[in-house]
């Protein structure tokens, strides 16, 4: 099975009206439909209409960085899948490290959020990974099995083949330290065979990303693993040359 390599950019709370039309036309520049990698971004919310307007149909798709778990309602500040859809997102990142531990995200919230992504039609990218302290206490895989059970729990294995996973280890996130890439590719490895285990087609076609100071310096080594098919890129997805120096990294 050939996976396409998505290179996939989550802003954060990162841009203004003139970065994000500056980002996203010298991406169209530099980049194409026919290349070698799919391209994404997440922009914050108030930049998804602006996103709209300047990709819709281009070769670069877009996403929202969270969601409610509610369809609609009285929740103040917060923003549902069907609202993401109406905006033309084809994705929606879902249990991001900062979500988990800054909004005290638990994986049962994590799990309602991915329901209600793809309810709504949307692509989940669910992220995963441990802390520092849990890797150097060998907990890496139990945590990472932790994280994705309680989504398969909630939504079972089928359904996976409308989402994505991302590997995040949370000590290399905006750290400047990344993950070797074998370091990564154990784990993308272990995520594979774990889906394997309950589906082995699904696992053949999953797209499982790698995030944490991803550059153009690293991204092509990381890409090159077996089960490595993409990245999701923070601090190097915001100015086009280091964004697109990691597209142009894939093989
Ligand atoms: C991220 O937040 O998803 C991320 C990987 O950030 P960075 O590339 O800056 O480490």
């Amino acid at each position: 099975m050939m996976r396409k390599i998505l290179v996939a950019g989550n802003w954060k709370m990162h841009g203004s009206k003139t970065m994000v039309r500056t980002l996203l036309e010298g991406l169209l520049a530099g980049s194409s439909a026919d290349g070698k990698a799919d391209l994404a971004v997440f922009p914050s919310f108030p930049y998804l209409s602006l996103a709209e307007s300047i990709l819709s149909g281009s070769h670069i798709t877009w996403g929202g960085q969270t969601l409610n778990p509610n369809a609609q309602g009285a929740h103040t500040g917060e923003t549902s899948g069907g609202m993401l859809v109406d905006m033309g997102c084809r994705y929606v990142l879902v249990g991001h490290s900062e979500r988990r531990s800054i909004y005290a995200e638990s994986d049962e919230d994590v799990a309602l959020r991915f329901k209600a992504a793809l309810d709504a039609g949307l692509e989940p990218v669910l992220c995963v990974g441990e802390t520092l302290e849990e890797r150097e206490q060998d907990q890496t895989e139990s945590v990472v099995a932790r994280q994705l059970d309680a989504v398969i729990n909630a939504v079972g294995i089928d359904i996976f083949s409308r989402a994505i996973i991302a590997y995040e280890p949370v000590w290399a996130i905006g750290t400047g330290l990344t993950a070797t890439p074998q370091q990564a590719q154990s784990v993308h490895a272990f995520i594979r065979d774990k889906i394997s285990a309950l589906n082995v087609i699904i696992a053949d076609q999953l797209r499982i990303l790698y995030g944490g100071s991803v550059k153009g310096s690293n991204a092509a080594e990381l890409f090159a693993q077996s089960d490595i098919d993409g990245g999701l890129v923070g601090g190097a997805s915001l100015t086009v040359e280091d964004f697109l120096a990691i597209y142009g990294a894939v093989a």
